[in-house]
């Protein structure tokens, strides 16, 4: 699985953050950065990009393959 992050798109809602601490970070300008793509079972880090209000990730399977949105 690869995550695929829109940092244009962060509007620093911090969801992500709250639902997978240990995979998305927000950096000094407020915006999503990876932290750690393994920092979380799949299910988990889906969950957070569905949290995202703009959609700001992407979630990509092995095959390249877009799994969300
Ligand atoms: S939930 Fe979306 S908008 Fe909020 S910090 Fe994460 S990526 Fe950015």
């Amino acid at each position: 699985m690869k995550i695929k992050i829109l940092r244009d798109k962060c509007i620093s809602a911090g969801t992500c953050v709250a639902i997978a601490p240990d995979v998305f970070e927000l950096d000094d300008e407020g915006k999503v950065t990876l932290k750690n793509e393994k920092g979380a079972d799949e299910q988990t880090i889906i969950d957070a990009a569905k949290s995202c209000p703009t959609q700001a990730i992407e979630i990509y399977d092995d095959e390249d393959k877009r799994l969300f949105p």
